[in-house]
């Protein structure tokens, strides 16, 4: 039987991260109804200056906690505020009681040294996952109870759409802190076999090209083309960049997703996954220290 052409070119799936993060979200609130008022994990964001991007997310990342019947504070400090005030914050915000989770919003002033404040907050209430006592954990599969929301939810998308990870080639292109180092890392503690390319890599598309899973977390936008893709691939774009108003990924769209088997979109990807990590990171934090 000859079988139509038709049929046998199979449209490649688009992750959805904004219905992954809200059935991830339902799922939380429901968790967090039932426990007492008056107990109730406690978010607490610290942000340092005007920076007008940062003070969306903050503001953005409250509210979806007060959704969730979560307690939440943002503390606004001036742009000008002297290092050692700050670290006063948090050592105050680390001996509450009744705060959880601490998230220093970045990028901070010029003045201040991002890892020293980083450090400071204790690793118990580490939101982010950035201490650097969790990041050693992260990095010796002794994963601590909350992992860097981004890199987390790129794993979650890839679990919810159940994409094979054990014995696939993964492919991330980016090696920051924040984002491409700890995937790579999940991805290895999940036994694929993982390759990090920076902005050193030769031939940047052929290492792509061998990806089953290929993560673009960079910056620069649509970098990764049809070039870049291997027929099947799962495509995961962490990039947010602004051209002409629009947000764009680090991956061309367009170009990329007849030839894959699975894409996220940029907005509407990985964006929304990264707060509804967080917000779980929150719970996780409430969970282990034993309320
Ligand atoms: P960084 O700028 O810290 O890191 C970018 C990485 O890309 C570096 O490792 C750099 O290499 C590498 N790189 C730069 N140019 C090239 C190139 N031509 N080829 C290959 N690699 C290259 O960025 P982040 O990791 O913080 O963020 C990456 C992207 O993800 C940004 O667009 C950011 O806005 C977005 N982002 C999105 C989030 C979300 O919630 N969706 C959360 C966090 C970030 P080298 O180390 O050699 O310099």
């Amino acid at each position: 039987m000859v079988t139509d052409l038709a049929d046998m070119v199979k449209p490649s799936v688009i992750l959805d991260g904004k219905q992954t993060s809200q059935v991830l979200l339902a799922d939380l609130k429901q968790e967090i109804q039932v426990l007492p008022e008056q107990h109730r994990p406690k978010l607490v964001v610290v942000i340092v200056g005007e920076d007008p991007a940062s003070q969306v997310y903050v503001k953005r990342k409250a509210k979806v906690a007060q959704e969730l019947g979560m307690h939440s504070e943002v503390r606004w400090l001036d742009a000008t505020t002297p290092q050692v005030d700050l670290e006063r914050e948090i050592l105050d915000l680390n001996k509450d009681v009744s705060v959880h989770g601490i998230l220093v919003q970045l990028p901070l002033p010029k003045h201040m040294n991002t890892l020293d404040i980083l450090s400071v907050i204790s690793p118990e209430k580490d939101v982010d996952g950035f201490h650097p006592v969790n990041q050693g954990r992260l990095l010796s599969g002794d994963l601590p109870p909350a992992l860097p929301c981004t890199p987390a939810g790129v794993m979650h998308m890839l679990h919810a759409y159940q994409i094979p990870i054990a014995g696939q080639h993964a492919v991330v292109v980016g090696r920051s802190n924040i984002v491409g180092k700890p995937v790579g890392l999940l991805l290895l503690q999940e036994n694929a076999t993982v390759t990090v390319c920076h902005s050193r890599t030769q031939d940047l598309a052929a290492v792509c090209r061998q990806a089953d899973i290929l993560v673009a977390a960079v910056g620069i936008p649509r970098l990764i083309g049809a070039d870049h893709v291997k027929e099947g691939a799962a495509v995961i774009d962490v990039g947010i960049n602004r051209v002409d108003g629009k947000l764009v990924g680090d991956v061309d769209f367009e170009a990329v997703k007849e030839k894959v088997g699975y894409i996220t979109p940029v907005p509407g990807g990985v964006g929304p996954m990264t707060i509804a990590l967080l917000m779980r990171n929150t719970l996780s934090l409430y969970k282990a220290a034993g309320q």
